[in-house]
């Protein structure tokens, strides 16, 4: 009788468990990383102290140290993750269709952004800034009229200093990199971007200055995309990213890579 029983309840357990299966149509996005072992992330090249390649060409900055971190908790290893490049205008998409798993890439949490991604708790809160060449004299955002402001295209600077100054004549680039070059070549008269960003310029470049008004709260966080299959990874980022405030880890990560700050 009682092995009649053991034999009932395994059947009943084992129906419980594929009818379970079928019910989840699809894997979560948590399983399908640690199934690949491996962790998709999307970061940025270019945009010193938080996602940048030194001078080896290894990937280094606060964004990138985050990122390891999260793969270390989820696989056991910061080595696990694979770093695909993004842009202030191409980061969405990247996350959209499916080429990564999460961004991390200096990304401000809007109403308007979250529309279409889901954003974590935030780990950083920048401000924007305008940078010009030392010698400029232009000193905040009243002498840009009729002048020419560089942004980064798709980046949060490019919506607000339309509003901040609407009459500067604004040029749109396709990365920090190129706003930079830019700037640095003449073709405009002041750069606007995260002041984090712009520190990261002006550590290097000595022949630039960054004006002292902050003139937004850019709070970062990292963005995942909306399908309920980003859920269980969002929520054991947020869990990872919450230890690291109350541990004091997110301040070292901040004395680490703007000590300036
Ligand atoms: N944090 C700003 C944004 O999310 C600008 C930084 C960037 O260039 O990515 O648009």
């Amino acid at each position: 009788m009682k092995k009649l029983l053991s034999i009932v309840f395994i059947m009943f357990t084992i129906t419980l468990l594929s009818g379970c299966g079928v019910e989840k149509q699809s894997a979560s996005l948590m399983e399908k990383i640690l199934k690949n072992d491996k962790l998709v992330v999307g970061v940025k090249f270019d945009a010193k102290p938080f996602g940048y390649k030194d001078s080896d060409g290894e990937l280094k900055g606060f964004d990138i140290d985050l990122a390891k971190k999260i793969a270390k908790n989820i696989l056991g290893d910061e080595n696990k993750i694979e770093f695909v490049q993004v842009t202030p205008s191409s980061r969405i998409l990247t996350l959209t269709s499916g080429k990564v798993d999460m961004i991390v890439a200096t990304m401000s949490i809007t109403p308007q952004r979250k529309h279409v991604v889901n954003f974590s708790t935030p780990y950083y809160v920048a401000g924007q800034a305008l940078m010009t060449p030392i010698k400029s004299d232009i000193q905040g955002l009243t002498d840009l009229k009729d002048k020419k402001v560089i942004v980064v295209l798709g980046s949060t600077a490019e919506r607000n200093i339309k509003h901040y100054s609407p009459r500067a004549i604004v040029q749109g680039y396709k990365s920090t990199g190129e706003a930079y070059n830019a700037l640095k070549r003449g073709y405009g008269d002041a750069f606007t971007t995260d002041d984090t960003i712009l520190a990261g310029i002006v550590m290097d470049d000595p022949t630039m200055k960054i004006l002292s008004k902050r003139y937004t709260q850019e709070p970062y966080a990292i963005a995942f995309r909306m399908e309920e299959e980003s859920d269980s990874l969002r929520h054991n980022v947020n869990h990872i990213i919450e230890h690291m405030r109350d541990s004091g880890e997110l301040n070292r990560l901040k004395n680490k890579w703007l000590p300036f700050d």
